[in-house]
């Protein structure tokens, strides 16, 4: 994950149907019945969140929301990251290249031509947050506390996605473990 990465508010993008295109314009927050039903679809492991529904013929996860298929990456990077602009792709960086995996650390948006460039550019160099030092990452820390303070899931929910303990997340919310995490 890039450093200075940041959680602005959640919001939903309006789906068009038959181009794929989320539109800006058109955004309406999800419900945290729908949030969960999203989660209760993933399983986090180390590295990636895997899609465990439906996938389609390329491989990326969908499922239906609010009477349309949506994309699962595509869902997640609205909800944690920013909204997508008209005709921009949501990838997968180089290091994950799981289509399945809707982690918003491993999701940036572009076009084909960024996609291609930055495969160029990244080689191995983005993902070392994760390995080694510590269990969590800052953006994972941002991300539970994100998760708590807008959807109101529990502690134990939380710390089953990320897997930590109940007592971590605890913690974390309140502001006692990653306290220069803002
Ligand atoms: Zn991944």
């Amino acid at each position: 994950m890039a450093p200075g990465f940041t959680l602005p508010n959640v919001r939903y993008l309006n789906h068009t149907g038959a181009k794929g295109i989320f539109v800006e314009e058109h955004m309406d927050r999800p419900t945290t019945a729908e949030v969960a039903r999203f989660f209760d679809k993933v399983r986090v492991t180390k590295h990636c969140w895997l899609w465990e529904a439906s996938l389609n013929g390329k491989r990326y996860g969908h499922f239906w929301h609010r009477g349309q298929n949506i994309k699962a990456h595509r869902f997640s990077y609205a909800l944690f990251v920013r909204p997508i602009k008209p005709g921009k792709q949501i990838l997968h960086r180089r290091e994950c290249g799981n289509p399945s995996c809707v982690n918003p650390h491993h999701l940036y948006m572009g076009t084909h031509t960024d996609n291609m460039r930055d495969k160029k550019i990244w080689g191995d160099i983005v993902f070392g947050e994760r390995v080694g030092v510590s269990k969590l990452s800052e953006s994972d820390v941002r991300i539970i506390r994100k998760i708590y303070r807008d959807n109101k899931f529990n502690h134990k929910y939380i710390g089953e996605l990320f897997n930590v303990d109940r007592t971590t997340v605890g913690r974390i919310v309140r502001g006692e473990y990653w306290r220069r995490v803002h």
